[in-house]
């Protein structure tokens, strides 16, 4: 079987499962697709991912309330040896990319880290990943009996859901007691939708101008579309933005079904992170910015100029 683990959070199916889905259906290996749902009171998540996998096993207990390295890598070790999967799947989240070659190293398989795509050809497994600062993709290869793969986020479309639900299993493990204990957590909150679960993204870059005019053209633009708000690293590294919204190869991987670029140039290490968006509109005021070789529709002009027109037409 191929052995997705699927991440979740506050009781939802995150966006980067369904990705993996569609990882695993490319990878055309045989047996069924089957998501692992560890958690506390995961039941409304099983139902979601029944909707796009062949299976679910639910291990539901108080020991997997709290995400841990350990606890997480024990788990799927041993639903991989029982079910005899030959490819796991972990997301390419921080945790995801923590407790992935732990499982590796209980398998004793070969870990493919951060893949952007996957294809099988007889008993081998090809993947691509980035590498040389998003400059090279390269291709690998991995061969053996079971293959431990993180998917980048963002990097596969979404999967819609099969014909038929998947059935749900109930499974028990045998859990090692964690020697991490998370004690405490603070939230940026926002009502804004989170980068990697956001249709449409408006991202600025420097030449939007200043942190305030992110609050000026940004964020009412973004917010009148339902969007999430994107960052270029430059934006980033100015201050004018957190972290968190850095789109790129030091940032996240979207692949939203539309990106609109204000004011971005389109460096190869931006592009790898938003260029599979499905749609892309760009407005730069430089008629030769790279953005404009992705995007679907370019404006030349000034973004002082023109989004305070797309605020207004975004009203109606
Ligand atoms: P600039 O390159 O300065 O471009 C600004 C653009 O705005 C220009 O094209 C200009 O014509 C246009 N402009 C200016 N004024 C106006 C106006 N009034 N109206 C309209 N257009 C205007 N970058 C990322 O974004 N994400 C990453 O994850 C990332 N990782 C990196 C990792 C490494 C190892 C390295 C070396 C670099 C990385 N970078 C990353 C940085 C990247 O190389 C670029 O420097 C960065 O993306 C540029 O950001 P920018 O487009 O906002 O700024």
């Amino acid at each position: 079987m191929i052995l997705i683990v699927a991440e979740h959070a506050d009781g939802k199916l995150a966006k980067a499962t369904l990705e993996m889905v569609t990882a695993a259906r490319g990878t055309g290996r045989e047996g069924p697709i089957t998501i692992l749902v560890l958690g506390q009171n995961v039941a409304g998540v099983a139902s979601e991912a029944a909707a796009v996998a062949d299976q679910v096993l639910v291990a539901d207990s108080a020991g997997l309330a709290q995400y841990s390295a350990e606890t997480w890598a024990a788990a799927v070790a041993q639903i991989a040896q029982e079910g005899e999967a030959h490819t796991v799947i972990t997301p390419g989240s921080r945790s995801g990319r923590e407790y992935a070659p732990r499982v590796a190293v209980k398998l004793d398989a070969p870990y493919l880290e951060d893949v952007i795509s996957l294809s099988g050809s007889g008993a081998g497994l090809q993947a691509q990943r980035y590498t040389y600062l998003a400059r090279v993709t390269e291709t690998v290869e991995a061969e053996g009996a079971v293959t431990v793969i993180s998917a980048k986020p963002g990097s596969f479309a979404p999967a819609a859901p099969a014909a038929a639900a998947g059935e749900q299993y109930d499974v028990d493990l045998e859990l090692p007691q964690s020697r991490v204990t998370i004690t405490g957590k603070s939230m940026e909150k926002s009502s804004r939708v989170a980068l990697s679960e956001a249709d449409v993204i408006v991202t600025g870059g420097r030449g939007v101008g200043n942190a305030e005019n992110f609050s000026k053209f940004v964020e009412p633009l973004a917010d009148n579309l339902g969007a999430g708000v994107g960052a270029t690293r430059a934006v980033v590294d100015a201050g004018w933005r957190p972290y968190a919204e850095q789109v790129g190869q030091t940032g996240k991987t979207v692949q939203p079904k539309a990106y609109i670029a204000l004011g971005v140039s389109g460096a190869v290490q931006h592009l790898s992170g938003m260029g599979k968006s499905k749609f892309i509109v760009a407005i730069n005021k430089d008629a030769e910015a790279p953005i404009f070789k992705v995007a679907d529709y370019g404006i030349v002009g000034d973004v002082n100029e023109i989004v305070p027109a797309l605020i207004e037409a975004s009203k109606r």
